[in-house]
């Protein structure tokens, strides 16, 4: 079984989604660099003051505060059965980064058009209170407006809207697509179709942490 796991991807590709899965259904920790952002955003911390004015137009946060931020993370953990890394590394430096701190096992590519990543993202609602995400027409709430599983109220995150998502994808592109290749060379990573059922992309992640 791998432990350590990567999600690649492009913003939108459902890395969230299949790693909350994951994480609910192995008992791994799930550490989403997004995520943690957005909390520093909402604390208003210094940390939080300065992703902002990244995150609002889609660019990505240095490479020296996001490694920081995830070398606490990691030696805060201490034993845990397996960690999946989602929205992180981003970039070959953060890649390096981590693979000074732990041996990762596999890189999970999710494979997903550009078209379909602009229509999950700009229609993608978030919790704010325990991270799940819904899309509304392809996995909405129970209840209109409302988290499943806490009951807070949904919200669009800024950088989800029409112009802030397509620089994200270039951004991808231009700084986090050079990963793939990166895991390929390290004889780690695993395409996975990213476009179909959630629950059967599931099923196929399963498959290849074996
Ligand atoms: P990422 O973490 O890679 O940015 P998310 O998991 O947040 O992606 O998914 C982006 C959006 O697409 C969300 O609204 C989510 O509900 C939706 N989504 C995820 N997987 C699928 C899928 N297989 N089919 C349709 N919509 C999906
Ligand atoms: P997505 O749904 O696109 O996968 P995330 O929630 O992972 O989005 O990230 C949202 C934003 O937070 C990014 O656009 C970027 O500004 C910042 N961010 C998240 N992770 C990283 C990272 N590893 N390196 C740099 N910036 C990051
Ligand atoms: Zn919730």
């Amino acid at each position: 079984m791998k432990s350590m796991i990567v999600l690649l991807g492009p913003p939108g590709s459902g890395k969230g989604t299949q790693g909350e899965k994951l994480g609910t259904e192995l008992g791994y920790v799930r550490l989403s660099t997004g995520d943690m952002l957005r909390e520093a955003v909402r604390n208003g911390t210094e940390l939080g003051k300065l992703a902002k004015t990244y995150m609002d137009s889609g660019a990505l946060v240095p490479n020296d505060v996001i490694i920081g931020l995830m070398k606490d993370k990691i030696n805060a953990l201490g034993k845990v059965p397996g960690i999946i890394f989602d929205g992180f590394p981003r970039t070959v430096e953060q890649a390096e980064a981590l693979d000074k701190e732990l041996n990762v096992d596999l890189a999970l590519n999710l494979d997903v058009a550009d078209d379909i990543l602009i229509e999950r993202l700009t229609k993608r609602r978030s919790c704010p209170d325990c991270q799940a995400v819904y899309h509304l027409v392809y996995n909405p709430p129970k209840c209109e407006g409302k988290c499943d599983k806490c009951g807070a109220e949904l919200y669009q995150r800024d950088d989800d809207k029409d112009a802030t998502v397509k620089n994200r994808l270039e951004v991808y592109r231009k700084n986090t697509l050079p990963l793939v290749d990166y895991y390929t060379k390290a004889g780690k990573i695993a395409t996975l179709n990213g476009v179909g059922d959630i629950n059967a992309i599931f099923e196929e992640v399963k498959k290849v942490i074996q």
